[in-house]
Order: C-alpha cells, then structure tokens, then sequence
C-alpha cells in the first residue's frame, strides 16, 4: 500500500515511471485483448468467419507488438487507427447499423488527439489530429449515408445479438474516450509538474551564489529595495552590514584556492546560522558579504559583532590545513532619503577604516 502511494506520488510530481514503449505495449494488448474476446462472442453467436477475422486481427496485435522497441510509433499508430476504421466499417456493413460498431470510429478521435498532443512524434499536431479526425468522421458520415442507401446487413443478426454488440461497442467507445482523456489528462500534469520543478531550480539558480548557497548580489538589490520601500511606509528600519575577510589573498597563497573555497563556504555558514527570519544575507563580492538587519544601528553592531567573534573562534579544516581567519566590519542604519547604493558606500567607507585601524573589527562610525 505504501508502495502504491509512492509511485503515485512519484507520478504527480514529474517522474515519467511508463515510457512511450510501454504504454504503446499496454495499448496494443488490451486492443488484442479486446478482439480476443470478440472472437469468442462472435462464434458464440455462430459467426465463424468473423470470429476467425477477429481472431487474426487478435494475432495481428502482437506482431505489430513486435515492433515496438524500433520506436517506429507513427507507422504503428497508422496501422492501428487504419484497422480500427476498416475493422469498424466492414463490421457494421456485415452485422448492421443496430449492432453499434460505427461507435469505434468515434472512439478513435480522443485517441488521435492524445497520441498527437502528447507524444513527440508528429512535427504538425494540430494538422495531424485534425485530418485523422476529418477522415473518422467521413467515414461514419459514409457508413450512415450507405446504410440509407443499403439498409440491412449481410449477416442476419437477432435482437439479443444486436443488444449485445451495441453493449460491448459503446462500452468499448466510453473505455476508450475516458481512458484516453485521462492519459492526455495525466501527461500534460506530469509535464507541467516537470517544468514548474526545473522553473524552480532555475530561479534558484539564478538568485543564488554557487558556491556558498548564499543570495547573489542582483537578488540583494532586489531585497534591498523592498525594505527601502516598507522603510518609507512604515518606518521599518533596517541595518546594514558589509564585512570582508582579512586577509584572504594570503589563505589562498598559503592554502591553496580550494582551501580558500572551503573558508568562504564556512563563513557563509556562519553568517546563515546568526540570522533570524527577516534578515537577508548575500554574497556581496569575492570575499565580501552583505547583510541586512531588521532593526536599528545598535541591534545590528550586536548581530555583527557576535559574527565577528563566532568567525574569529572559527577553525576551517581544509586538505590537512586547520585554518583561521578574521573579518571586519562595516555597519550603518538605513536612513530615509538615502538611496540602497548610498547607504553601501557608507558601511563601505566604515568597513574600510575598519581595514586600516587594524581589521577584525566593527566599525559603526
Ligand atoms: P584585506 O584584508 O584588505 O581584505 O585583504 P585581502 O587579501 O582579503 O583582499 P584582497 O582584495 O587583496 O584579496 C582578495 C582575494 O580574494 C583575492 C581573490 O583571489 C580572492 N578571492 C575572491 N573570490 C574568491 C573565491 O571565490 N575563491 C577563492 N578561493 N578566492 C577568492
Ligand atoms: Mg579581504
Ligand atoms: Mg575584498
């Protein structure tokens, strides 16, 4: 039971468990199926010859199965709607118009549309669909007209032969709408399901530092802005921080670049666990980062000042290297009608006097 709720849920969310192959298989052997059992109700009734037709086009099913893995899909599908029509319309001359089989070819427009709309195999859907369903609708226009023309059958059918096909037709006619309704249905979700998880992925690649994980500078702009905007409407305050590893070149000269990757990705930890919700925190630059606080210059010396320390206790192991480092600081407090760039140069203009007084320091003045 479990089992079956995962593959169901694997289904809703993208996973492409059946292959056109395989449904292709199914298909063609439920058709198979389907004629089998005609064939049997067919000499029930008495009708040998066209039990035995039906039996051939039963055996047909599972040759044309056998072509399958050449993924020659269009020629499979012609050949099968070809058969479906011809199978349809000579049955309804022979049995009559009472017994229901002109509902196949009906039946046949979902299928037409579901095999154009959803598998890749057509360069022109809608053409396509269209003229496989011009040429079912025909040839039931045709069969109606003849049966004007020609009333009767060339096979004497009785009432319960009669009630039973018509049964056994629209049954099969209903099946086949539903079904392929349902697998149209159930495709364009798994792919829509698809494309909204890249979509997803997409945008988080597109917002995100690949190597820290951390918000890239253009999506900090972005946030930068709406705390600008909810800072005009409703006095929201907010800190800014911009902070700066001492001394990185050397850690990559004595550590090796990889080295120095494993100490920014470990800042990045750090910088994330410090925060609450409403802070937001990017990768500003090489080796510089920017946070924004929600609250005032003395709320956002605190935040950068206990960074400050957890980096300075920090120990980053690293190919054999057990490494430390520092950072300075650079803090300023969001002020109305100081525009997000103006507001940077001054933290930046802090975090560099912060750089020649000695580093590894916060600098709020
Ligand atoms: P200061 O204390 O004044 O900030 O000195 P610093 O050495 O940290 O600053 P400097 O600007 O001289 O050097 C920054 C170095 O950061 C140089 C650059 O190669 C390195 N860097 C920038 N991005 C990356 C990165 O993604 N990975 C690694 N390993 N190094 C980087
Ligand atoms: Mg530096
Ligand atoms: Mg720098």
């Amino acid at each position: 039971m479990s089992n079956l709720k995962h593959y169901l849920d694997g289904i809703k969310n993208g996973k492409e468990y059946f292959n056109e192959a395989f449904k292709l298989n199914v298909i063609l052997n439920a058709i198979c199926v389907i004629n089998a059992a005609m064939s049997i109700l067919l000499f029930a009734f008495g009708f040998m010859y066209l039990g035995i037709l039906c039996g051939v086009i039963a055996a047909f099913y599972q040759v044309l199965r056998v072509f399958v893995p050449r993924e020659i899909y269009r020629t499979i599908l012609l050949i099968g709607f070809v058969e479906v029509w011809l199978y349809a319309g000579a049955f309804e001359i022979m049995l009559g118009r009472e017994c229901g089989f002109s509902m196949l070819i009906i039946a046949t427009i979902p299928a037409v549309f579901y095999f154009a709309l959803s598998w890749n195999i057509y360069d022109n859907k809608e053409l396509i669909s269209f003229l496989f369903s011009v040429v079912a609708m025909a040839e039931y226009v045709c069969l109606y007209i003849y049966d004007i023309i020609h009333p009767g059958s060339v096979f004497e059918t009785k009432d319960y032969m009669e009630i039973t096909f018509t049964a056994v037709n629209y049954a099969l006619f209903f099946l086949a709408t539903i079904g392929f309704l349902m697998l149209l249905h159930w495709d364009m979700a798994q792919k829509t399901t698809t494309l909204s998880h890249k979509n997803v992925a997409l945008n988080a690649e597109a917002t995100k530092d690949p190597l820290t994980g951390l918000y890239n500078r253009r999506f900090m702009n972005q946030k930068l802005e709406e705390k600008m905007v909810a800072l005009q409407e409703e006095g929201r305050i907010f800190g800014l921080i911009i902070c700066d590893i001492d001394n990185f070149k050397k850690v990559n000269d004595t550590f090796g670049h990889e080295s120095g990757d494993d100490v920014l990705v470990n800042c990045a930890r750090v910088l994330m666990s410090s925060l609450r919700e409403n802070d937001v925190v990017c990768r500003w630059g090489g080796e510089e980062f920017l946070i924004a606080i929600e609250g005032n210059k003395r709320i956002t010396h605190d935040v950068a000042e206990r960074i400050r320390v957890m980096i300075e206790d920090m120990v980053v192991v690293s190919h054999g290297y057990s490494i430390k480092i520092t950072m300075t600081f650079g803090v300023c407090e969001s002020i109305p009608g100081l525009s997000i760039d103006k507001l940077v140069e001054i933290a930046d203009e802090r975090l560099y006097h912060g750089k020649q007084n000695g580093k590894n320091q916060v600098v709020t003045e």
